[in-house]
């Protein structure tokens, strides 16, 4: 086995790959860029050399560079990972040359199946079933046009060197394939250089249905069964699972033997994916045919390991090391229900666009094991609190793996993993992939990869918490966080009992006691009164609707709130003046604007106007000398691919604009000044 080996990789895998070795006592070294300098990746392997600048061309694809760093730093092996080098054929080869074993397959195997027209070809005559198209070598329009004729619409066309589902186009008609062609060629030819396209026969109500399998260099095989990986945005994986729904033990061994087959046909060695598409007829009989191979461990790995008990890393290392397969195909079992939820920082209700920013909050499930997941949770991620999501990488925060003894048990256990993921500072599509697991087409296991289209009206624009619980969190977390901070001044100064709730000059000791609270709720602005009566407590009112209120500490973050006759325990983190607030029913923020306590508290900063989260300042809805009603939109800023509208937090006069529309602004940046009107309770 190797002593040391090179981690060409970052984030999740590289962590991932470094736990495995760090477990058979193997060392490691990572690499990393600029932006990478603080990683994780870096703290988790034994040495870390630098190599460049943080856009991935000045740094993890850099091979020549890779390449000396394994040899001066006597590393016998690369790992490269998913993406970057981990198919780069001329990668594998020049390893090779410097006496470096490249842990994937060899480099003839990737370049077979690097190209999706070249390996069709060869799958068609290992006799691997193939998606009815076209694929050959001719790149005429004239030619083109009459092949998607001829098998009829709707077609598929494909770049052939294509992946992640880059330039793909969906045709339904024949008088539209003209220009999906060009625009297929267009993108194919800026993201890989290379415009040649293959046509297929755009399969209705497709699944894509995957199996892993492994090769050794002795010439053996296994299949370590299937993964279905239907539920796409995009054309990119969002939630993964194995087994597959509906699997039947004879297609699992059809399927498994096809995959066997394309391994064999390119002498494949190490860990690699056959990707499947499968049609569901109306009888409910499935067929499937070949995609693609991904030569390389696949970013769903963690489920296949979930439910063989195995890990894939390990199997990595003893093949690269010219070990036998450890075990054959009769010794390897299904074990119960495997589902991962790729968790990535991104908007869903805007198309799913990338966002970035700091994890000011980190909040995970608690894990029970790390390399499987075993009737538990795993948590696969390159970050920690504190980190940041950088535009340089790609946007994958972390990966959830549940395992469950069946798959509604993993379901229930996913639902209730993605409830416990709190993460505060960026856009995540944490409480979309929720919405996903609930959704009946998910829970039902009508897979597709129209999934999501199709249940759009349940996972988009979804707050399931409202604004009275969002409210009642409100004034349950700010009249908190004041009583503890009364409490630690008394303690401070040892003195008698101070009340509380004396202490705001809102409050009056007679009748019913009033306080108001400015909030902004969904872009809107909210005014949420809260009265103390001394026989029924506290009672908040919300758009007209008066409820009681009770709340207690329980530790940390989490509030235990009674609203009316809803109980629920909600974690309320702040973040500049936003309220985030996370309940087993969903998650919400409420806006804070607090003028009290920029009137009172804050001696000398009446009326500070600050950014909550880094951003760009859009417009301006006011100019100095303006006098504003309390609520009136003041600002809007786009943070993180959002917009945000920053309210006037009590009745006042514009004293001074302090940037101008376009500007950059870092979190808490005064925006504007406000000259306070004597509020009303003052
Ligand atoms: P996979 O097939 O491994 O699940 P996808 O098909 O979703 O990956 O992604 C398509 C391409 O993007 C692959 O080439 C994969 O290597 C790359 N990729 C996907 N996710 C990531 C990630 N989080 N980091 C780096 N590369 C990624
Ligand atoms: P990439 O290399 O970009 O991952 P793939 O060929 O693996 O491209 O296809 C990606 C996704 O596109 C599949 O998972 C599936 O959802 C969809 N897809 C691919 N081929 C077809 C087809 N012939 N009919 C319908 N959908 C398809
Ligand atoms: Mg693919």
């Amino acid at each position: 086995m190797f002593k040391k080996i090179l981690i060409a990789n970052r984030g999740e895998i590289a962590c991932r790959v470094a736990a495995t070795a760090a477990r058979m006592a193997i060392r490691t070294v990572a690499v990393y860029s600029d932006a990478d300098a603080g990683a994780k990746h870096v703290q988790a392997c034994d040495e870390a050399v630098h190599i460049g600048a943080s856009a991935p061309k000045d740094s993890y694809l850099r091979w020549e560079k890779i390449i000396e760093v394994a040899l001066a730093t006597g590393a016998q092996a690369i790992h490269p990972g998913y993406g970057f080098l981990s198919e780069n054929e001329a990668f594998a080869r020049a390893c090779a040359t410097a006496g470096l074993v490249f842990i994937g397959p060899p480099a003839s195997a990737i370049l077979a199946m690097g190209l999706k027209a070249e390996s069709k070809q060869l799958m068609e005559k290992a006799g691997v079933p193939l998606v009815p198209g076209y694929h050959g070598s001719g790149q005429g329009i004239a030619l083109l046009q009459s092949e998607a004729d001829a098998m009829g619409y709707p077609v598929l066309i494909k770049a052939s060197a294509g992946g992640g589902g880059k330039g793909m186009r969906a045709v339904d008609r024949s008088e539209d394939f003209a220009d999906a062609l060009v625009s297929c060629k267009r993108e194919a030819i800026n993201s890989f250089g290379d415009d040649a396209v293959l046509i297929e026969k755009y399969v209705q109500r497709p699944r894509h249905i995957e199996i892993q399998v492994f090769g050794d260099t002795q010439g053996n095989y296994v299949y370590l069964f299937e993964r279905d990986c239907s539920v796409q945005r995009r054309h990119q994986k969002v939630l993964e699972e194995a087994p597959a729904p509906g699997m039947t033990q004879a297609m699992r061994e059809q399927m498994g033997a096809a995959a066997v087959a394309a391994a064999r046909a390119v002498n494949y060695v190490g860990a690699g994916t056959v990707e499947f598409i499968v049609e569901q007829k109306p009888d409910g009989s499935m067929s499937f045919f070949f995609m693609e191979m991904n030569t390389r461990l696949q970013v769903e790995h963690p489920v296949t390991e979930a439910i063989t008990g195995l890990d894939l890393v390990e199997w990595q290392l003893r093949v690269a090391a010219g070990e036998p397969l450890p075990l054959q195909q009769s010794e390897l079992k299904i074990n119960g229900h495997a589902i991962e939820a790729r968790i990535c920082a991104e908007t869903p209700d805007n198309n799913f666009l990338p966002a970035t920013g700091t994890l000011h909050v980190y909040g995970l499930p608690p894990c029970t094991s790390f390399a499987l997941a075993n009737q538990g949770v795993r948590v696969d991620s390159g970050v920690r609190q504190g980190d940041t999501i950088s535009p340089f990488y790609d946007s994958m925060v972390a990966k959830l793996i549940v395992h469950g003894s069946t798959r509604e048990e993993a379901l229930a256990r996913m639902d209730a993993a993605l409830m416990q993921t709190h993460i505060v500072g960026l856009a995540t599509n944490v409480q979309f992939l929720r919405h996903v697991v609930n959704s009946e087409s998910f829970a039902t296991a009508q897979l597709d990869t129209a999934l999501i289209p199709r249940e759009a009206t349940v996972l988009f624009n979804q707050d399931k918490v409202g604004l009275p619980l969002a409210a009642a969190a409100l004034v349950a977390h700010t009249l908190d966080q004041e009583a503890q901070k009364v409490l630690t001044a008394q303690r401070a100064d040892a003195q008698g009992w101070i009340d509380p709730w004396a202490q705001r000059d809102s409050w009056r000791s007679h009748g019913a006691t009033l306080r108001s609270f400015s909030a902004v709720y969904q872009e809107q602005p909210e005014l949420l009164q809260l009265t103390r009566a001394h026989t029924k407590g506290l009672q908040v009112q919300v758009q007209g609707v008066t409820a009681p209120l009770q709340f207690e500490r329980l530790h940390g973050s989490a509030l235990d709130i009674t609203l009316g006759d809803q109980r629920i325990q909600a974690q309320v983190y702040d973040h500049g003046e936003v309220l985030h607030v996370f309940t087993p029913l969903g998650a919400t923020t409420i806006t804070r604007v607090d003028a009290l306590a920029h009137a009172g508290d804050t001696q000398g900063e009446a009326g500070r106007l600050t950014a909550p989260m880094p951003g760009k300042v859009v417009s301006f809805s006011v100019k100095a000398g303006d006098a504003v009603k309390k609520g009136q939109p003041l600002a809007i800023m786009d943070a993180m691919k959002m917009e945000h509208t920053i309210a006037a937090p009590s009745d006042g006069v514009v004293a001074e604009l302090l940037f101008a529309p376009g500007d950059q602004v870092t979190e808490g940046a005064e925006l504007l000044r406000l000259e306070l009107a004597q509020t009303a309770a003052a």
